[in-house]
């Protein structure tokens, strides 16, 4: 406010100066000194309305769902920034750890209360990790009411860690001992998001769901925007009957991001089950790509993605905050 009263006061300044024909050059100056000082100005000041998409945005979260804070926090900061440039934005809760499908079901359930409560025709789906492939099922068995699904970190292709909690060895070389500290790394992350506690029964389902081989499975089912070849594109978007559904996704390909957060260090063990294949210590990046690629090496790591933990991600990268502000003006854009 003080630079436009600033400006403004120099405008009627200059303004008489200019109607006396003198300064003219001056003038100029001025309106490139001015031009300069709006330049500087917070984004914000311009963004009212930059993300404002036509159908409102549900958020779904993976695996566990970080018991010990809720779902709400577990996009941490996403929300409310989504919201305050114009956002309608829902964070469902479905079950913390269970099968794709049970998970997809719940979704659905609350995206009909979401439609009921909004008034709003569809929703678009952003899911980080499991909750990718939950959105994906709720999009396939329900396009009438999902105008876009956003994968990030997105589980799509099966995750070796997942197999590793079923013994099943993942493919490539991968040595004895490195899938020995990989498993003690998952344990470590399991017991950092869930305060302590350790995997419950529904876990195996989790698992299962996130297997290569269970998403392989669930794939053939549910194809909407997966990749047809190992690492590339999928389908922009898939009609299914009448309806049209966008699909997009982003992931992280870094596991020591920041010094202060303790995730990282786990994270880094969990990697080594990739065998060396890019990933975010818990999702290789090709496995998390579908429809559009937005990018899978941003500098974050499983964690990051989701601003994680309380915000402690790469300083050096595009905040992950921003990441979702942008995929917000996309579907702004794309008239979603
Ligand atoms: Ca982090």
């Amino acid at each position: 406010m003080v630079t436009t009263d600033i400006c403004a006061f120099y405008f009627n300044f200059w303004l008489d100066r200019l109607l006396e024909k003198y300064m003219k050059k001056s003038f100029f100056n001025w309106l490139a000194a001015c031009l300069l000082a709006f330049s500087f100005l917070p984004v914000s000041a311009f963004a009212s309305g930059y993300t404002q998409t036509r159908y409102p945005i549900v958020l779904v979260h993976g695996l566990l769902g970080f018991d010990n804070i809720g779902p709400v926090d577990y996009f941490y900061g996403v929300t409310s920034a989504l919201r305050r440039d114009g956002a309608k934005v829902y964070v469902v809760q479905v079950s913390a750890a269970n099968s794709t499908e049970v998970r997809g079901e719940q979704l659905v359930n609350q995206i009909k209360q979401i439609l009921a409560v909004s008034g709003a025709a569809k929703v678009n789906l952003i899911g980080h990790s499991h909750g990718s492939p939950t959105s994906r099922y709720a999009a396939s068995i329900r396009p009438d009411l999902v105008a876009s699904v956003t994968s990030v970190g997105g589980v799509n292709k099966g995750s070796a860690v997942a197999d590793l909690i079923l013994g099943v060895a993942p493919a490539g070389s991968v040595t004895r001992s490195a899938l020995e500290t990989a498993v003690n790394g998952l344990a470590k992350v399991i017991s950092f998001l869930t305060g302590g506690s350790s995997l419950q029964q529904a876990s195996i389902e989790a698992a299962k769901s996130l297997s290569t081989a269970g998403t392989l499975k669930f794939n053939a089912t549910h194809p909407q925007g997966v990749p047809t070849t190992a690492c590339g594109e999928g389908a922009y978007s898939v009609t299914k009957g009448a309806h049209k559904v966008n699909y997009y996704s982003w992931s992280g390909a870094k596991t020591m991001t920041n010094l202060l957060d303790i995730s990282d260090p786990a994270l880094a063990l969990t990697s080594l089950a990739f065998g060396g294949a890019k990933n975010d210590g818990l999702v290789s990046s090709c496995s998390s790509r579908l429809g559009r690629v937005i990018r899978d090496d941003y500098a974050m790591n499983h964690l990051d993605e989701v601003n994680q933990a309380i915000g402690l991600v790469n300083i050096f990268e595009t905040n992950p905050v921003t990441v979702f502000r942008q995929q917000a003006n996309r579907l702004k854009l794309a008239g979603l």
